[in-house]
C-alpha cells in the first residue's frame, strides 16, 4: 500500500506526520519511508538516520560541437528556458544551470552540432532506523528540476521496496501543488492531507484535495496543532463534512514536538499519547472512504 502525506501549505507538519506514521506502521509491517521533498529533505533528521549515498540523479543537457556549427542561431529561440544565448556571427553560449533537458535544441540544430550529455541534478540516499527503511531525495543546490528528482526517487524506492518486500510505502511530499507534489501523489492508494487551523492552510488544503479527487485517490484529513485555534477547526470540519471527506486525525500541540526535533526522535517515541493518536489515524485510514 502506498500512502502519500501532503497538504499544500509548508510548515503544517507533513514530515512529522509522515515519520510518525512510518514508525507506527513499522511496529507490525515492513515499512519504507520516501522523502520526496527534494528541495528540503528532513525526514532523516526527524528519525535520526545516517544517510548513505545510493545513486545520482542525472539530467540530459546539450553538448555543442562548434566544428560543425555554422552560427545559424536556430537553437536559441527554440529554448523556452533561455538557456542558449545567441549573438549574430558568434557561437551560441549555453547557460547550463537553467537547462531542463527538453532536448528541443538538439532536434532544432540543422547541422548535428548538438549532441547529448548529462549533468548531476540530485542525489538519492538510503538509511534505516526504528525499523523504517528510508529512501531520501536531494535536489542539487541551484538546480530547478525537483519534479525529475522526485520521479527518480519514486523509481528507486520502487526497486528497493521490491527487494526488501516492503508492505507499506509512505511518501512524504513537498509543499504546494506543483510538479514535485504531483510526482509524489501519482500511483498512490491513499492521501493523508495534513493541515493546520489557519486560513492559508485551509486554502491550500482545498487545492491539494482537488488534486486527490482529480487523480481519484482515496484521502483523509489530519488537523495538526488542532488545539491552537479550535474555532477555526470548525471551518475545516464544516468544509470536510460538506465534501464528505473524513477527518482521520486531530493532533494536539505540545512541547513534545520541540523535544522531538531537538532529540531527533519521533514524537511517538517521546510521548505514548501520540503513539495512540497515530495508531488511531492508521485504523481510520483503512476503513474510511
Ligand atoms: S535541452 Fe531544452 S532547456 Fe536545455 S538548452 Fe536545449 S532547448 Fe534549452
Ligand atoms: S542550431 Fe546548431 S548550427 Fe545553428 S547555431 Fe545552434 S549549434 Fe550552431
Amino acid at each position: 500500500m502506498k500512502i502519500a502525506v501532503t497538504g499544500g501549505k509548508g510548515g503544517t507538519g507533513k514530515s512529522t506526520v509522515a515519520t510518525s506514521l512510518a514508525v507506527e506502521f513499522a511496529r507490525k509491517k515492513k515499512t519504507m519511508l520516501v522523502d520526496a521533498d527534494a528541495e528540503c529533505p528532513n525526514d532523516y533528521l526527524l528519525i535520526s538516520i545516517k544517510l548513505k549515498k545510493y545513486s545520482l540523479v542525472l539530467q540530459p543537457i546539450p553538448k555543442f560541437d562548434f566544428s560543425k556549427c555554422n552560427k545559424c542561431g536556430k537553437c536559441a529561440p527554440i529554448c523556452k528556458q533561455n538557456a542558449i544565448v545567441f549573438v549574430k556571427d558568434k557561437f551560441p553560449a549555453f547557460v547550463k544551470d537553467v537547462c531542463i533537458g527538453c532536448k528541443a535544441c538538439i532536434v532544432a540544430c540543422p547541422n548535428n552540432a548538438i549532441s547529448e550529455t548529462t549533468k548531476k541534478i540530485g542525489t538519492i540516499y538510503t538509511g534505516k532506523n526504528y525499523n523504517v527503511d528510508l529512501v531520501s531525495s536531494e535536489l542539487k543546490l541551484g538546480e530547478l528540476a525537483s519534479g525529475e528528482v522526485v520521479s527518480e526517487v519514486r523509481k528507486k524506492a520502487e526497486e528497493i521496496s521490491q527487494k526488501l518486500k516492503s508492505e507499506i510505502i509512505i511518501i512524504d511530499s513537498a509543499a504546494g501543488i506543483g510538479c514535485p507534489v504531483i510526482a509524489s501523489l501519482v500511483g498512490t492508494d491513499y492521501i493523508v492531507a495534513v493541515t493546520e487551523p489557519t486560513p492559508s492552510a485551509l486554502h491550500d488544503l482545498k487545492r491539494v484535495l482537488y488534486l486527490a479527487q482529480h487523480f481519484n485517490i482515496k484521502h483523509g484529513i489530519v488537523i495538526n496543532k488542532f488545539d491552537l485555534a479550535k474555532n477555526f477547526c470548525l471551518k475545516i470540519e464544516s468544509f470536510a463534512k460538506k465534501n464528505k471527506i473524513p477527518i482521520i486525525g486531530r493532533i494536539t500541540y505540545k512541547k513534545d514536538f520541540v523535544d522531538s526535533t531537538i532529540k531527533m526522535k519521533p514524537v511517538v517515541e517521546i510521548n505514548p499519547e501520540y503513539k495512540g493518536i497515530f495508531q488511531e489515524i492508521i485504523k481510520k485510514m483503512k476503513f474510511c472512504n
